[in-house]
């Protein structure tokens, strides 16, 4: 199961990448315009050409509509890029040690006692941990996710 769930994160991260990375990582922008006559419509367009218009979208009740098309223009290849490095260092942060769990929640080793007689505590943390199970939640949509990874 463990080893399932970080390929499963891997290869979503892998997707995310490479849609971001053919749209060129582009940064986008948003903006309504409306004609006096007729309805305010939304426009997405990449920064670096904002003539070339990703989308045009209908518009609507202006306030929620203006938050969608923000929303939008947010979640550009851009962030997609900075996400899936972002989600890829967490991942790397809470990797498995097979005698501790995962690397980062462990609490690793400890010595207690007295000067006659020592004891020793791991502190070992499950395995796939929170985080990690956290980090699989995102894509539970999917057809491969196992409802067992579920936090
Ligand atoms: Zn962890």
């Amino acid at each position: 199961m463990t080893a399932d769930l970080v390929a499963f994160l891997r290869a979503r991260l892998d997707e995310a990448e490479r849609e971001a990375q053919r749209l060129d990582g582009e940064e986008w922008t948003w903006s309504v315009s409306k004609p006096w006559d007729g309805p305010a419509t939304g426009h997405i367009s990449a920064a670096a050409d904002p003539y070339g218009r990703i989308a045009v979208l209908p518009g609507g009740d202006a306030a929620k509509y203006e938050d969608r098309i923000r929303h939008i223009a947010r979640y550009d290849p851009a962030r997609g890029l900075r996400d899936v490095a972002a989600r890829r260092a967490i991942l790397a942060e809470h990797r498995h040690l097979p005698m501790d769990g995962c690397a980062q929640c462990a609490d690793g080793v400890r010595s207690i006692g007295t000067a006659s007689r020592v004891e020793w505590i791991v502190n070992r943390a499950e395995w796939p941990c929170p985080t990690v199970r956290h980090l699989a939640t995102v894509y539970d949509d999917h057809p491969d996710y196992q409802e067992a990874w579920r936090p």
